[in-house]
């Protein structure tokens, strides 16, 4: 009897998993669908999408299959956003990715760490190119902290959207070069937001969040982030997505742009 009620007690921790609620309890397997108990089915696309993602990071699907996938799920990810209460959020609504950061954090100078070039999405982890923007917090022990608050630092979502992939486990015996990552689809720009190296993700796949929701906390996780040469950062993309293609662009200019919250 005793085993039953846990069992029972277990199944319905787990439950809910896909659903607009921050506090989604399901948070160590996201990705165990069988364990997912969601009153709107069409949730289970955030989580073909999240497994789809991991197919194209781990090399095991064609670009052609994946573009294939792309362009019938985003539709229903776009639908399932809308259905559970989603709002749309324009770049003037933008907010900073980093909290206590504003552009001054960015890597490089006026935006030269970006570099699209022998970038391809669908080469997963193998990619090349840097078509992102890191943007760096003082950590001279590289323990996540940062050094003048004494706290870890708050990841936000730029934009709105719905959380689509994720990746919460990472140790540095593991080639993922993301570390712990988030891939966040806004509807508003039919596009993907990529935040990498995370030392915790704080949301869930299924999750739907706007401007300035905390997503994460920053991190050195990742194949070269953990490296000592490599100071602590947050590496973040913007990638719109058309016809299934994912495909970067600058975001330096919304970043400057964006709203920094102290
Ligand atoms: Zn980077």
């Amino acid at each position: 009897m005793q085993l039953y009620l846990i069992i029972l007690t277990l199944f319905f921790s787990q439950g809910f998993s896909c659903t607009k609620n921050e506090n989604a309890v399901i948070s160590e397997k996201p990705f165990v669908r069988n364990q997912q108990v969601s009153k709107d089915s069409s949730a289970n696309v955030c989580f073909e999408f999240n497994e789809l993602n991991t197919k194209v990071r781990d090399g095991l699907i064609s670009k052609k299959d994946a573009i294939e996938e792309i362009k019938t799920l985003v539709p229903q990810v776009r639908k399932y956003f809308f259905d559970n209460g989603g709002k749309e959020y324009s770049y003037e609504k933008w907010i900073f990715p980093v909290k206590g950061l504003g552009p001054s954090a960015i890597g490089g100078t006026n935006g030269s760490g970006y570099n699209a070039k022998g970038y391809d999405y669908f080469d997963g982890n193998r990619h090349g190119g840097h078509p992102a923007h890191d943007i760096f917090i003082n950590d001279k022990n590289q323990d996540d902290i940062d050094d003048y608050s004494g706290e870890p630092v708050d990841i936000l979502s730029m934009s709105s959207g719905v959380v689509v992939a994720l990746e919460k486990e990472w140790d540095t015996k593991s080639g993922l070069r993301g570390g712990k990552y988030i891939w966040i689809y806004d509807t508003h720009t039919d596009a993907l937001f990529y935040y990498a190296h995370n030392r915790k993700v704080t949301v869930n796949v299924g999750d739907i969040v706007k401007p300035g929701d905390k997503i994460a906390e920053m991190g050195r996780s990742g194949l070269n982030a953990y490296k000592k040469r490599s100071p602590t950062h947050l590496h973040f993309s913007f990638l719109p997505v058309k016809d299934g293609v994912v495909k970067p662009e600058d975001p330096y200019e919304d970043l400057i742009n964006a709203k920094v919250i102290r």
